[in-house]
């Protein structure tokens, strides 16, 4: 075993060695020597566990060359980019954790325009002096939602906590018991008041809220009155919600702003393309709302961003917050922001233009013609291993957008042929397509891996790297 561990080469031979000169130059120094001394310490245990052949001679020129390539390798897979595109095929149409909305072909050449160049994000070209990098994209969410005013922050959870801060430091926010939500990832509308610094005052009960509980519960510490969507959980029975019109009265009566987190907003009525009826930001701010939240990256199907639309004297009060200042979006946002309120501009094309619309509309015949076309790839793959065949299933809208709606689809249907340690088989199945050059994405359910056809698109870079002609 010593001896094995002497014969080992050294790092400095590996370095100074010709075979790994490009790698070198290409990744540095420094790079390279911490690859070469990970799998050189990796031989290490093996040898010290006697996994490594006795035999094996590890002084000849071919062990060294192996070992050049196994580096190489291992450098290179550590530079790989750190986001990689993959097949969502979980069935959920907006997944947070492989990035919401896919944007469309313009938002990302307009991410491209701008990302490798001085802009005029903050310049006016007529003027030849500073500009308002928001004006643009507020203009057009204006001229969208019949808001008189609007500003963009990262996200929605940035947007509620701005407009809380700005406007009810210290005070008491009024909401329905019924909308204490949770978003998930530690987004609940109890601590993001607390982290604003507002007082919560919850208002009715779980299931119902009349406008008189609303009427009591306002007093002179009262700052604003807030309605959240309840856009991950539906309550259903006996129950009785404040309608939004109401709430704006009563809040402009006394004085106080009515904000309305949407969620995820949408500037068109969905129930036109065959999808449940959402309200959008415009029929908010037309029920009276001061000010609205939602999502950029949502039902929007835009980048990641928080846009709060409404009364400009609101507006103003959040632009001027220092707040603001922490948060707003950088010229990549509002390069692909502006590219997708654009599209929105011409709603007849929107469907086919916006990917998550078109997703979210995808007909059954046309998720049947991408089954029948991958099945046969899927089945060669797995041959031996699994049965593999076509199955309805049932797409989700995601990230809290409609949760009880559920879209018609179509999957495949993997099931390991072995009926011994099945569920181990089937991690390994899951793990196998999540290891290929474009990971795929699926969900495992009641012992079968499903594939939802409905966000794939690219059925030949799909069946191509199972290795199957398409
Ligand atoms: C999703 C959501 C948020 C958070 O929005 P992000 O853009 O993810 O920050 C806030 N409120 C509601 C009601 C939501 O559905």
């Amino acid at each position: 075993m010593n001896s094995q561990l002497r014969d080992l080469p050294s790092i400095d031979r590996l370095l100074r060695s010709s075979e790994l000169s490009n790698a070198v130059g290409n990744y540095g120094h420094e790079t390279v020597r911490q690859a070469a001394r990970a799998i050189l310490s990796e031989y290490r245990s093996q040898i010290q566990s006697g996994l490594l052949l006795k035999g094996s001679d590890l002084k000849s020129k071919a062990f060294f060359s192996e070992l050049c390539l196994e580096i190489e390798d291992e450098v290179a897979a550590q530079s790989r980019p750190l986001l990689r595109p993959v097949f969502n095929l979980t069935g959920t149409v907006i997944h947070t954790n492989l990035g919401r909305a896919v944007l469309p072909e313009q938002a990302v050449n307009a991410i491209v325009e701008v990302s490798g160049s001085a802009v005029n994000l903050e310049y006016d070209l007529k003027a030849g002096k500073r500009g308002d990098r928001e004006e643009g994209v507020e203009a057009q969410i204006c001229s969208l939602t019949g808001a008189e005013a609007a500003t963009v922050v990262n996200n929605n959870a940035a947007a509620v906590v701005l407009v809380l801060t700005a406007l009810s430091v210290g005070r008491n926010v009024l909401i329905s018991r019924g909308e204490l939500v949770e978003i998930g990832g530690a987004f609940r509308i109890p601590e993001v008041m607390g982290s604003a610094g507002c007082h919560l005052k919850e208002v009715g009960a779980t299931n119902r809220t009349r406008l008189a509980d609303f009427t009591q519960a306002v007093d002179d510490e009262t700052g604003l009155i807030m309605k959240v969507h309840t856009s991950n959980y539906e309550i259903v029975g006996f129950t009785e919600i404040v309608p939004e019109s109401d709430l704006a009265r009563l809040a402009s009566s006394k004085n106080l702003p009515f904000v309305v987190d949407l969620g995820s907003g949408t500037l068109v009525d969905l129930s036109k393309y065959g999808l449940p009826k959402e309200p959008t930001v415009g029929e908010v701010l037309a029920n009276g709302a001061d000010l609205v939240t939602f999502s950029g990256d949502k039902l929007l199907g835009g980048p990641q961003a928080g846009i709060i639309a409404g009364k400009r004297n609101f507006i103003d009060k959040l632009k001027r917050h220092p707040l603001k200042r922490a948060l707003r979006v950088d010229k990549l946002t509002c390069a692909a922001l502006g590219a997708v309120l654009q599209l929105y501009r011409n709603p007849s094309r929107l469907a086919e233009e916006l990917p998550i619309l078109c997703d979210l509309t995808r007909s059954q015949s046309e998720i049947r013609g991408m089954a029948e076309r991958v099945l046969p790839a899927v089945s060669q793959f797995l041959a031996g291993k699994a049965e593999v065949s076509i199955s309805a299933c049932k797409s989700q809208i995601g990230s809290g957008a409609m949760p009880v709606d559920l879209l018609d689809s179509l999957a495949i249907r993997i099931v390991p042929i072995t009926t011994d340690q099945s569920d181990l088989r089937l991690m390994e199945i899951a793990t196998d397509f999540r290891s290929l050059p474009v990971p795929v994405i699926g969900r495992i359910h009641d012992g079968s891996l499903y594939f939802d056809l409905r966000c794939l698109r690219d059925t030949e870079k799909f069946c191509r790297q199972l290795g199957a002609e398409p």
